[in-house]
């Protein structure tokens, strides 16, 4: 990717093949459209160390490798991301959710800029869940984090695109690895609000920020209970000028309704916090939350818990994935998928017993 396609438009989505293709190996390529560039194949050796060096066009061509869906593409950042993996782990690795409109980007740049201000390195990546469906759109047209995404010690990363929400996944939570051995300090992942991908990007953050917008209705209903519920600090966003008053409002309701909540991350208060991207008041105390939970997790073990908890359980997320797609893809499941469907649905056959059918048709067992 070019600096000038970053300039333009941050986390714009890049247009990408649509649906199908997973994020492990074993299935073609998608084809590639006649403007994509043919690019030589670096060693391994000059990415790793490339990587490792803070070379922002050999990072770029990691991302790249990794982001591939094709089988000897995969193999080859396997094999990177294994020579990396000693180098990664450094950062705080941050989430950031709410719905479109809430103001992600503007607040991803005022404390981006907040961030290097400090003399941090700031990288900054997304998880698109229209990726899958459409090669990725819902963040188009991004032009407000132009600044950010000029600066030397920032590092913007779009979406990666196609492919079911598993695959983009995977694909993001390596190019943190990646950011990581290249010495970012601090990563944010933006997702936008639909439920399963707040999941996904918790699931590789370690604290996680959901943003709301005061005075955007009730915001209260129009958020799923779920994602509050996953959620180490709620951003009551846009409190300036006239919206001031609706955000106190706004705090001290979910103040009380996260009274009776879990807390997503054991032993720590999830505080409602008010902030305004535009005049940058309460930018600076998100932050020195997010670092209070760092150090407060720290000590009691559970931040390094739940990273060793979150690689295992992307193992396990992994191979379900795969299995999944390649289930779908299998002739027979694919023929014998719309009857049995129907059938379930017309109450003429128990759920079950289609289930059956379908994993003996997998599984190749005559029925
Ligand atoms: P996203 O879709 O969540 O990334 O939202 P954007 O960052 O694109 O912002 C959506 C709109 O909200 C834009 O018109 C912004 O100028 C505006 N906006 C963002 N942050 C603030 C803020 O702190 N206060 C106010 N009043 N408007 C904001």
């Amino acid at each position: 990717m070019t600096t000038t396609r970053k300039k333009k438009s941050a986390l714009r989505i890049l247009p990408g093949v649509a649906g199908g293709h997973e994020g492990l190996p074993g299935k073609k390529a998608p084809p590639r459209g006649p403007s994509a560039p043919k690019r030589r194949r670096l060693p391994l050796e000059e990415l790793v160390e490339g990587v490792l060096a803070g070379d922002r066009v050999l990072l770029a061509r990691a991302i790249t490798l990794v982001e591939s869906n094709a089988d000897r593409d995969f193999e080859q950042a396997q094999e990177m991301l294994k020579r990396l993996l000693p180098h990664t782990g450094g950062s705080l690795r941050v989430g950031i959710t709410g719905v479109p409109g809430a103001g992600k980007s503007t607040f991803i740049e005022a404390l981006g800029l907040q961030l290097i201000g400090e003399g941090k390195k700031v990288g900054v990546t997304a998880v698109d869940p229209t990726s899958t469906r459409t090669g990725g759109s819902i963040l188009g047209d991004k032009t407000r984090m132009e600044r950010l995404a000029a600066d030397p010690r920032a590092f913007i990363r779009p979406s990666p695109t196609g492919g079911a929400l598993g695959g983009v996944g995977r694909k993001t939570r390596e190019t943190v690895l990646l950011l990581e051995a290249a010495g970012f300090d601090v990563i944010l992942v933006e997702t936008v609000g639909v439920g399963q991908s707040e999941v996904t990007v918790r699931s590789m953050v370690d604290f996680f920020l959901l943003m709301l917008v005061a005075g955007a209705g009730d915001e209260l209903q129009g958020i799923k209970r779920g994602v509050v519920e996953l959620a180490d600090a709620v951003l009551i966003h846009k409190a300036d000028g006239d919206n001031i008053k609706r955000a106190q409002t706004t705090r001290n309701d979910y103040k009380h309704a996260l009274h009776y909540l879990q807390p997503a991350t054991e032993g720590w208060t999830v505080p409602v916090l008010t902030a305004s991207s535009l005049t940058g008041e309460g930018i600076g105390e998100i932050w020195s939350t997010a670092e209070r939970f760092r150090k407060e997790t720290t000590i009691s073990g559970v931040f390094e818990q739940r990273r060793s908890e979150q690689a295992r359980d992307w193992v396990h997320a992994m191979v379900q994935d795969h299995l999944h797609s390649k289930f779908k893809a299998h002739p027979k499941v694919k023929a014998l998928l719309p009857e049995l469907e129907k059938a379930v649905m017309a109450g003429e056959l128990p759920a079950t017993t289609a289930a059956s059918q379908l994993l003996d048709a997998f599984f190749g067992k005559k029925t």
